[in-house]
């Protein structure tokens, strides 16, 4: 399936026009607090499985649990309706290895904003998973089982939600809500846009937003991204650097998947939590640096005042120039290096 061409297959839309027209429902089951809350809800609780759990452990590797916690992540992963941990941490380090080439199954610069949205996984192509490309997590049974029957979880979290809404209706009939209503608002809305919230990595993070590092991709630092996402709108900066636990790299960043897996290793269910080198961390300061600084040169020749004070006060000039705002990144291009990558990530490239 791998050979075949690259192009969408009917069949492989069914799950997404299911889950889609499933959004329609609520015409008929209309809406309640708890519904509406319940979806809000299971949307942060999942898109952290997505970002926590799906993208930083199964496919960076960057902390440890126990082989019971890796199961009951893995759990957790399959309740976001995105396949399995297997398939996903395969296509994510192939995305990795060739981003922004003809190879990256999901790239808007090559194929297009809608195909890095959607189409890429209604391809034939992109069905399978190369297990030899996640050896490390293919060598557990109890991962393949739930990468190989990737619809069992899915069932059994929509089913569960509905007999909520069931038991909920029975014995709490003043929150208005019922089994159908449930389904729909904290299954098939909550997991419509999950899904599109996680695409916006894949198509809007090559397109939108500042690059700090001259990564040999596209990749981009995003705020809106960051919030949509819980942190993973930092795409530029884990372009740059993937082995590291925190995707937003200074404090200002916001990165909530990172504060949630801080306060899970506070528990002991996972530990060594990687941190961003102090290297990167100063590469990153000497970029925002030459970039401000090539701002203030380009704003000078519009605003006369800084030549002007140059001759009065050099060293405020210099001062305002060096921590003047970033009006324009485009006007400092930087060498894009083919490769760019640290020891102690190629050392999780997949064997
Ligand atoms: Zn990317
Ligand atoms: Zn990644």
């Amino acid at each position: 399936m791998r050979n075949e061409p690259d192009k969408v297959d009917l069949v492989r839309c069914i799950p997404f026009i299911f889950l889609h027209l499933g959004c329609l429902g609520v015409i008929w089951v209309g809406a309640s607090p708890v519904a509406v809350g319940s979806a809000i809800a299971l949307y942060f609780l999942r898109m952290f499985a997505v970002t926590g759990i799906y993208h930083r452990y199964f496919s960076h590797k960057t902390y440890s649990t126990s082989r019971l916690g890796q199961f009951l992540l893995a759990l957790w992963g399959g309740t976001t309706v995105q396949r399995g941990p297997l398939w996903w941490a395969y296509h994510h380090r192939h995305h990795h290895q060739h981003s922004d080439e003809p190879e990256d199954a999901h790239s808007p610069h090559v194929h297009g904003f809608w195909w890095s949205h959607i189409g890429w996984i209604t391809s034939r192509r992109n069905f399978p998973t190369d297990y030899t490309k996640v050896k490390d997590l293919a060598k557990f049974p109890e991962l393949v089982f739930l990468n190989r029957f990737d619809v069992v979880v899915p069932i059994v979290f929509a089913t569960a939600v509905f007999f909520v809404g069931r038991a909920l209706e029975h014995f709490a009939p003043q929150l208005g809500t019922s089994g159908p209503q449930m389904l729909v608002w904290a299954f098939f809305v909550s997991t419509t846009a999950l899904f599109h919230g996680t695409s916006c990595i894949n198509s809007m993070a090559h397109l939108m937003g500042r690059r700090r590092f001259a990564t040999s991709d596209d990749s981009r630092n995003s705020f809106i991204l960051a919030i949509i996402t819980l942190g993973e709108g930092w795409h530029n900066n884990h372009h740059r650097y993937q082995s590291a636990t925190r995707n937003g790299f200074y404090w200002w960043e916001i990165d909530p998947t990172y504060y949630g897996l801080k306060l899970l290793s506070w528990t002991g269910f996972i530990r060594d939590l990687k941190p961003v080198p102090q290297s990167v961390l100063d590469e990153g300061a000497r970029a925002e640096h030459a970039a401000s600084v090539a701002a203030a040169q380009k704003a000078s020749v519009v605003h006369p005042e800084y030549s002007a004070l140059k001759k009065v006060m050099p060293a405020a000039a210099a001062i305002a120039i060096a921590t003047v705002p970033v009006a324009n990144h485009h006007a400092a291009p930087q060498p894009r290096p083919a490769v760019h990558r640290d020891a102690t990530e190629t050392t999780q490239e997949p064997q």
